[in-house]
């Protein structure tokens, strides 16, 4: 059994425990279909791992792969606004850390990713989007995929999407989302059809808290001082594929399909 290490491991139990002290034993570790280590279905894909700082384009890419692989999108930075907006105790935790532009916990952060990770649909992979974000995450992150026969014949795939500083800030300062339907826009990259509304249901778009200017800088800073290990970490223990993030939106597509067809056949 692969060891666990640096996070504590206690499955399930964040949205268990906090509604229900109770729930935390009744939570299996293993999922029940899990297959044995090394033993996830012949045509699953990855796990695939989106890398690169926040506004470089890795929800729009994950997407797409999405659409074209038919595997689930997992982004911790979706599942805790969802969190925050429904007010549960979980919630009430994680906003403390966002609104700062702080990271969250890894412990806490690797609660929530384990209990998605073993639902069913992640059986033939999944599009990991905003998480690992540090090292211990990534640690934890690859014991649990061995433990649970995750890894498909590729092993873990990262896609890391490179932007320069100036670009990135002026992509997030323009990143506005449609506050029913969840769509994202950008003022610089992808504006909607009629400025300031959405295109799907015509809703007034909002600008994210953590998108402020000064929120913006300090998530900077938090990813340059956390994340950049992470990187020359994950070069050294994954399918690795750096792809300019500033290239027009599809050929970003066709560079990430094509560092994926690499992988699957290097694992031929
Ligand atoms: P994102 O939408 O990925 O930029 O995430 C929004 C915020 O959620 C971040 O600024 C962090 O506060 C938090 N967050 C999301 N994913 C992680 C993670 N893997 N580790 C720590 N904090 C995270």
């Amino acid at each position: 059994m692969a060891t666990i290490t640096a996070v504590r491991f206690r499955p399930f139990a964040l949205l268990a425990r906090r509604e229900d002290p109770s729930a935390e034993s009744a939570q299996p570790r293993r999922r029940p279909d899990a297959a044995a280590p090394g033993g996830a279905p012949a045509d699953s894909l990855g796990p695939i791992v989106m890398l690169g700082v926040p506004g470089a384009g890795k929800g729009t890419q994950a997407r797409r792969i999405v659409e074209r692989f038919g595997l689930p999108q997992i982004s911790t930075g979706d599942i805790f606004r969802a969190a925050v907006a429904a007010g549960t105790p979980a919630g009430r935790e994680l906003a403390g850390y966002m609104e700062k532009g702080e990271l969250v916990p890894d412990e806490l952060v690797c609660e929530i990713v384990a209990a998605r990770l073993l639902l069913p649909d992640c059986r033939r992979g999944c599009i990991l989007d905003g998480f690992p974000r540090t090292v211990a995450q990534a640690e934890w992150l690859r014991g649990f995929l061995d433990e649970n026969g995750m890894l498909g014949p590729c092993g873990l795939i990262v896609i890391y999407l490179t932007v320069g500083y100036n670009e990135l800030y002026r992509r997030l300062a323009g990143r506005r989302f449609c506050p029913s339907c969840g769509r994202i826009y950008n003022d610089a990259t992808q504006p909607p059809r009629v400025a300031g509304r959405c295109d799907v249901d015509g809703t007034e778009l909002q600008q994210r808290r953590d998108d402020d200017p000064q929120v913006v800088r300090e998530r900077l800073i938090a990813y340059e001082e956390q994340t950049l290990p992470l990187i020359e970490y994950l070069r050294r223990c994954s399918c690795f594929h750096q792809i300019l993030g500033t290239d027009p939106i599809d050929r970003v597509t066709a560079n990430v399909f094509g560092a994926l067809a690499a992988c699957r056949g290097a694992a031929e």
